[in-house]
This record gives structure tokens, sequence and C-alpha cells, in this order.
């Protein structure tokens, strides 16, 4: 049967991914979506769009029932999964069916068996796929467990036979901790899964993370499209994948190619899956597990192959065979792909919220890849997964592929919450990381050589703020004057003339606490920048039609962005990204004016403490009270010296993002009311 229309039952990078597509190939692309995603990309790009619920992902693209609903009130015949949230969930698949819908997919009885860590592990030793020494017997007494543990030996690995996401995984090192080892694997394994089985696996010290990718379509043809390596981890989650694995023999690479699609084979596979391995030092390999679905990291894979793995995955669910033999694949090139996300290294990788001020990333070519599915002005929430966008880059050589992915790193332009860009640009130039040196334990250990402490601003970057506050107050002033009566009054020039003064602008910017006071000195053509270092530069810039600045710095010529979100300024320049705030009197004193100074939350949390009352007299920056938002505190300060008018809020009292904490007056308010 033919697939006309298709519903991709998923949300952000993936449903766009999967349209873009679904267009391509001429198809009827029907979205779904929550209330928290009604104007989300994915809703805007599909021919139609199909509301499912709140914002919480079980009320919503967790729902089998609603998606199936949305699927039959569309006319769709197909539903896409993606990844995450139904996609290796048996039921959905067994529901399509049974409502006449194609799931595209492998088919459920390939994903039970996948499904179970222990399970798998023994189809595949029955096909002679190679098996991390460990146990995945049925009998989970914790006598069994804790004699097969000594059987095995230290250190090893406890896991959640249900598992994903590294959830419900303890390494045990002596034979004293195996027991709590074992107990809490168990009790975060039932909470995550509703599955407690364990299995138990020798814990390997450095191995190397390489995953094959099979395909397989109902005419019995398997095969494989290379492996990608994965030792990037974080907690045992991927960061940075790369195909292909550095290093690996074109021997091994068939060696292992083979054992993934026997692997797929005895189950009975169809459409696209991964075989996950560990590769041991030395050219040892052992399965680990089976994924079901596409992989996040499959674009990786369509860039050294060519093919597009989601048009294979719709031709296999429509009964076509498989579009290539394994002879026709060839290997080419080597790509990258970095994720990218709403997260703060410098706070344990706390995954950040709030709007996206700015959302520009580098531009697409041949060997620039963006998958998002975001855009400028979207609200990141706590609802979903905090990955924003996938920058994958592809050239001839790894060392070529591996510069490419550190400059797109550097052209990626965002503003709002904190990302992890700063980060992912530190490891893809970790010399060992070029020399492709790497296991999977590597990024826990130089952790603390990626997140370094802020440096402070380059004296550059001071100057282009400067620059952009001047360029566009002139721009105000002058709309200004057109406006007025007489656009030729003196009051009206933006070149900081002044009543019996040197014709200069003082700003000061803060850097965290520190302030960091700039001086413009307005010349006959540009101006004289007085830094805070003491140095002085010489500079003149226009605007371009994209709002960028064109700046001419001491001679040095740059193009540079700087972006103003209230007090807050990003300046992106030079494949770096600097964060200041303009300290600004007139502003605080047109706060006051509108606003009556009150202090609101700047996200939703529960109020842990407050430290004022009614009537106290507070300085700047004293802290006021404390909200705990995503486990995390944030103190309340003062914006400046004043007094407290009032406190809406007390410990314990849940606020919600925009609520109005503290009224509070400013200082000259309150002595004049006095
Ligand atoms: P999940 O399904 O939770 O992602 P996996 O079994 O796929 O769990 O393993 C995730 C990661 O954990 C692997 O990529 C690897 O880094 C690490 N890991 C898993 N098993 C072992 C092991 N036996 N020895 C060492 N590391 C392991």
């Amino acid at each position: 049967m033919v697939i006309t229309s298709l519903l991709i039952a998923n949300r952000g990078e993936i449903a766009c991914r999967i349209m873009r597509t679904a267009k391509r190939l001429g198809l009827r692309t029907i979205a779904v979506y929550s209330d928290a995603d009604k104007d989300a990309l994915h809703v805007k790009l599909a021919d139609m769009a199909v509301h499912i619920g709140p914002a919480p992902a079980r009320d919503s693209y967790l729902k089998i029932d609603a998606l199936i609903d949305a699927a039959k009130a569309t006319g769709a015949d197909a539903i896409h999964p993606g990844y995450g949230f139904l996609s290796e969930n048996a039921a959905l698949a067994e529901a399509c069916a049974k409502a006449g819908l194609i799931f595209v997919g492998p088919p459920p009885g390939a994903m039970r068996t996948m499904g179970s860590k222990s399970e798998s592990k023994r189809i595949m030793g029955r096909a002679g796929v190679p098996l991390v020494p460990g146990y995945h017997g049925a009998d989970q007494s914790n006598a069994a467990l804790e004699r097969e543990a000594l059987r095995i030996g230290w250190p090893l690995l406890v896991k959640a036979s249900a598992g994903g996401g590294g959830k419900g995984m303890r390494i045990v090192d002596q034979a004293q901790d195996l027991s709590e080892a074992i107990a809490s694997a168990r009790r975060e394994a039932k909470a995550a899964f509703g599955d407690d089985t364990l299995l138990i696996e020798k814990y390997l010290t450095r191995p190397r993370h390489v995953e094959i990718q099979v395909f397989a379509d109902t005419h019995g043809n398997a095969l494989h499209l290379f492996e990608r390596d994965c030792s990037l981890q974080r907690r045992h989650q991927k960061v940075i994948e790369e195909a292909p694995a550095p290093g690996l023999s074109t021997e091994l690479r068939a060696r292992m190619g083979a054992a993934a699609v026997a692997a797929a084979k005895a189950v009975g596979y169809v459409g696209a899956g991964t075989v996950e391995f560990l590769k041991d030092v030395g050219d040892d390999f052992y399965f680990i597990e089976m994924n079901t679905r596409l992989q996040v990291e499959h674009p990786v894979t369509e860039m050294i192959t060519g093919q597009d793995l989601v048009e294979w995955q719709i031709r296999v669910a429509q009964g076509e065979p498989l579009p290539l033999a394994q002879e026709q694949l060839v290997l080419k090139g080597h790509a990258f792909e970095a994720r990218i996300y709403a997260e703060d290294p410098a706070r344990d990788f706390l995954p950040a919220t709030g709007r996206l001020v700015h959302f520009n990333p580098p531009q697409a070519n041949a060997h620039v890849r963006v998958d998002s599915g975001v855009q400028t002005g979207d609200d990141v929430t706590i609802h979903y997964d905090p990955m924003l966008a996938k920058l994958i880059v592809w050239d001839e050589s790894r060392a070529q592929a591996l510069a490419r992915l550190g400059k797109a790193l550097g052209d990626f332009e965002m503003a709002g919450p904190a990302t992890n860009i700063g980060f992912l640009k530190g490891v893809a130039s970790h010399p060992e990381f070029a020399e492709g040196a790497v296991d999977t334990g590597f990024l826990d250990r130089e952790r603390a050589q990626l997140v370094l402490a802020p440096k402070p601003i380059p004296q550059t970057a001071l100057a282009l703020a400067a620059i952009e506050i001047l360029l566009s107050r002139a721009a105000e002033t002058q709309a200004q004057a057109k406006a007025s009566c007489d656009p030729f009054s003196p009051w009206f020039q933006a070149n900081g003339w002044r009543l019996n003064d040197d014709n200069h602008h003082d700003l000061i910017f803060k850097d965290n606490e520190r302030n960091l006071p700039v001086t413009v000195h307005y010349q006959k053509q540009g101006w004289r920048i007085d830094l805070p270092s003491g140095s002085t530069m010489t500079a003149c810039a226009n605007r371009l039609a994209d709002g960028a600045l064109e700046a001419t710095l001491n001679g040095f010529k740059l193009k540079a962005r700087v972006l103003r979100h209230q007090s807050h300024l990003t300046v992106f320049s030079q494949g770096e990204t600097h964060r200041l705030e303009l300290f600004d009197p007139s502003a605080l004193a047109a706060k006051r004016d509108s606003q009556g100074g009150s202090l609101t939350a700047p996200m939703p949390g529960k109020v842990t403490a407050v430290h004022v009352r009614p009537g106290d007299a507070v300085t700047l920056g004293q802290p006021l009270m404390v909200l705990e938002a995503m486990k995390m505190e944030h103190a309340i300060k003062a914006p400046a010296d004043g007094v407290i008018e009032a406190v809406h809020f007390g410990p314990g009292d849940q606020a919600s993002d925009g609520d109005v904490l503290i009224a509070f007056a400013l200082k000259d308010d309150a002595d004049a009311t006095a």
C-alpha cells in the first residue's frame, strides 16, 4: 500500500526532519501538538495539525488513543513515531494495525523482544552475537544476583533490563556496595519503566560505544549502513557522535556489520534499527542493546552514505524492498553531530528554560546541516527534552570535518536560556578528541577542563556593545527628530552634544557583579572609545541590512552582532558569545514609572525563604527572597537601594512565571513620600 499522508507522532527537530522528507516524497504531512506547542515550528511546517492535549507528554504525545483518533480524523494512512515518546512502544504499533494504519517502524514482536535488554541478550547469544560477560537470567532473587556478581567480578554494572537514557544503571566496585546498588537500581527501574528486572554486566573500564545502523525489509533483505561512534558521552548519554568510528579497520567494520545484521535477522526485524556494541581495547566487541527506531544521531550516517534514512523507512513501511544492496553502499568522508541543549554547564548541566530571544544557526550548505525544531521567540519549557537542535557537519577527512564542527559551533548564535555550545566548542578543540583517542568515560574525566569558569569580557566585545548602543540611540533620536516640529534642534542630535561639556557618552556595563565603565568620545569620523582596561580604541561602524554591525576597531574590520533584550546584551563576534548587562539609571527610572518597582518571578518555582518584611530598607543587590526552580535556588535581589512595600509570597508558596513577588519602592521615591 502506498502512503499518501503521514501523521508524525512527535515534536521538535525530529518531527520537522521527518516532514522534510515526507514533503519531498509528495506526502501530505500531519502534525500533532500539545497546549505548549501551538505555535511550534513542527506545527507551522505541517500541512495540517491536530491538538492532542495539555503540555505534559503523558497527556498528549504519549496518548495512543489521541494519536489514533487524530490519524483517523485527518485521513492519515500512516504514523511515524520519531524517536523517544512512543517510538519503541509495541502497543502503538498494535493500535495502528487495529485501526488500519501503517506504523512506520518494526513489527511489535521485535520491539517487545528488543525492549528488554535481558531477553534480547538471550536471543543474541543464541544467534552467535558476542555479549558482555554477565548475567541476564530469569532468577531475580538477591541471592542469585549476588552469586552471579561474584562470578563476574569487579567492577560491574547493574542495569535495568527495560532501561534507557542511562536510568537504573549502577557501577559497583566492591562486594559491600552490591546490595545497596541492586536495591536502588530496582527502585529507579520500577519508577521509570514500571519493570524492575535487572541484569549484571562486567563493567568495561575504557570501552568505546560503536553502533551499527541496520535496515531490513518485508522481503527478507537486511543490511547495515556502517557504524557510528558515540563514545563522547556525559553520564552515559551521547553528546557528540561521528561516523565512521575513528581507527576502525575495514575488517572489523565488516565483522561488526555482519553481527548486527545477524541480530536483526534473529528477531525478524523490519525497518530502521541500531545495534549497539561496546568495543573493548583491541578488537573485541560486545552487544549491549538494540534500539528499534530511528536514532537521534542518524544524520551522520546519512552524511557518509548520501542516503535519506527517513525515505528508506517510508519505502519499507509501504512494502517496498530496500533501495540498495550491501555492495552498493559506499562510505564517503567523515561526519560529526553535536547535540545542542538548553542547559547550563556551569550549573551541573541543569536544563535551562525561558524565551529563546535569538536563534540564528549557521547557514546550511554541502558541509553543514542543522536539524532544529525551534525558532526565535519560542519558549523552552520544562515539559520536554531540552535538546534544541543538532548541528551536523561533513568533510572528506575527520580532521577537516572536526575543523568545520568548531567553526559552525562558533557561528551558532543563540540568546535566551543557557546552552551547552561553549562546552561543545571546548570538546571540538580538545587535542585527544582530535586524535580520535576517546572512550565513554572521556567527557566525565575531562569535565573540569571543559567547563571553564567564565572568562572576563574582552575589550573588543565591550567596544562592540557600546557601538551597538550608540547606533541604536542615534536611530531612535533621528526618528524622534523626524516626528518633531524642529528636526534641526540640537536636542535631537545623537552625537553626544551637550551644553558645557565635551561631546561624549558614559556607559556602564556589568559583567556579573563587576562594573565596566566605557566612555565614547565623538570624533569627526567615528569614535574614540575609552575602555576599562585603560586602553583606547578608535572605531567606526555601520549597521548591515540584517541588523549586524560592520565595525572597524583600531583598523581591524570585523562583523559582529549585538543583541539587546531589556538590559541584557549578547555579543556574537569572532565565533565567541559574550553576555553582559547595561547598567542604565534612566531605564531603572522608566521601570519605576511603569511598574512601581515590583519584583517578579523569573520562572515558575517555589519560594523557600523570605529575608525581608514590609518597611525594611534594603540596598542594591541584597538578597530578598529565595525561589527554588528546577532543583536550583535563585536569589531575588534588590534592583537598587529602596524600601520593601509588600511581600506577596511566603515560604512554601508556589509562584508562576511573572507573578509579582515583592513590591518595592526606590530610595528616592520612598524619601519623597516619607
Ligand atoms: P541505555 O539504554 O540506558 O542508554 P545502554 O545499555 O545503551 O543504556 O548503555 C549506555 C551507555 O552506558 C553505553 O554507551 C556505555 O557508555 C555505558 N555502558 C553500558 N554498559 C556498559 C558496560 N558493560 N561497561 C561499561 N560501560 C557500559
